[in-house]
């Protein structure tokens, strides 16, 4: 359904290396389009809504969650898959379950619930993801997880360590030969980054911890802001913003677009199996562009994630999911039912791991009240 109006060497469905367990085939759609409204329909996607992106949930309704960052990094995915002739329903159910094992407050909580579990193999969110995915969703009576396509979950898992690649079988096979995944989860990986270099330009200016005359000192940045002030030298701070942000998104992706068509062009691979030969990622940005990308990114990381204001914030996070983690390994019958007689039949490292499978679905608010309780 559908695969015939992609390019060549976009993923084609008919010749996929398709699901775990067989299914029966849809009537009315393609199978990445089943895999999309699986993903949409999941637990895991519901509760990217109360998780941090950056900004903690309750800080200010107006900034991104973690659920708002996936449609963000959809629909920058889509736009190029479309103008690249690539699968769009997988690009988009790749990118709207790229973030769906991240843990409650962000990369703090992400790298408080790794260092709990340095002892236990560690806590990795894009690992998670595919977990998520593959195991712990619990809907379908024949299978565990969602079942998803081969190149869904090629594109989920964006990363990962000889040893895990090892013990995940077939997916995490091209991290040890050494090969790339196909062209839409390449594109999702990009957009992702996209996508937050962008939105927390503007959030970061929202919450009064960027301000413009350090925006300037970044070239992506100031090139928009020169010509937005060129054509509306009055226009007040917010829209000054958007403006600038809206043509940033267009630069970053025009870019992208472009430099992908003539990779493809010098390539030329005429299947989803010569984009994974190639030796080198064939979607990309121009050089010039991709370094403008990088600066703001760096930038970003020295002035917003690691800002005193987030710091403060971060060192909260630290205690609580410590707390939690040591509260739930102690006494695994603190935990919801399910979790407790799972976790009682396991040794002290599996243990751990549902531990740390509950511990990560939290969403911000749910750990905040659970740690309370531990309290009272
Ligand atoms: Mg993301």
């Amino acid at each position: 359904m559908g695969a015939a109006a992609f390019a060549p060497y976009a993923a084609n469905e008919l010749k996929s290396r398709g699901r775990r367990y067989k299914e029966p085939r849809s009537a009315y759609r393609g199978e990445y389009q089943r895999d999309r409204d699986r993903i949409i329909h999941s637990t895991g996607f519901r509760r990217l809504v109360y998780k941090t992106q950056v900004f903690v949930n309750h800080e200010g309704d107006l900034y991104r969650t973690r659920l708002t960052h996936s449609l963000e990094v959809t629909q920058i995915g889509r736009t190029a898959a479309v103008a690249l002739n690539l699968n769009e329903p997988l690009t988009e159910a790749i990118c709207l379950a790229h973030d769906i094992g991240h843990t409650p407050f962000g990369h703090a909580g992400q790298d408080t619930l790794n260092a709990c579990m340095k002892d236990y193999g560690g806590f990795e969110h894009n690992l998670q993801s595919l977990r998520v995915v593959d195991v712990l969703e619990a809907k379908y009576a024949d299978f565990p997880g969602l079942n998803l396509m081969f190149e869904t979950r090629e594109g989920i898992l964006k990363h990962c360590s000889a040893r895990n690649a090892r013990e995940l079988g077939d997916v995490g096979e091209r991290f040890l030969k050494r090969k790339q995944p196909g062209l839409e989860a390449q594109l999702a990986n990009i957009a992702d980054a996209i996508a937050y270099n962008n939105h927390d330009v503007d959030d970061g200016f929202r919450a009064g911890l960027l301000s413009l005359d350090q925006l300037r000192e970044q070239p992506l940045f100031e090139n928009q802001y020169l010509e937005v002030h060129r054509l509306y030298p009055k226009l007040e701070d917010r829209r000054l913003i958007y403006e600038i942000n809206r043509r940033m998104i267009g630069t970053v992706v025009t870019a992208l677009i472009e430099e992908t068509r003539r990779r493809l062009e010098d390539a030329r691979p005429t299947s989803i199996d010569d984009v994974r030969n190639a030796g080198k990622p064939l979607v990309s940005m121009s050089d010039d562009v991709y370094a403008q990308h990088v600066s703001l990114k760096k930038f970003l990381t020295r002035h917003l994630y690691s800002h005193e204001k987030k710091l403060e914030m971060t060192a909260k996070v630290q205690v609580m999911i410590r707390d939690l983690f040591q509260a739930y390994t102690e006494d695994v019958q603190l935990m919801p039912a399910q979790y407790a007689a799972e976790a009682a039949s396991l040794d002290e490292a599996g243990r751990a791991r549902v531990v740390a499978d509950y511990i990560a679905g939290m969403t911000d608010r749910y750990a905040m009240a659970a740690h309370e309780s531990l309290a009272g």
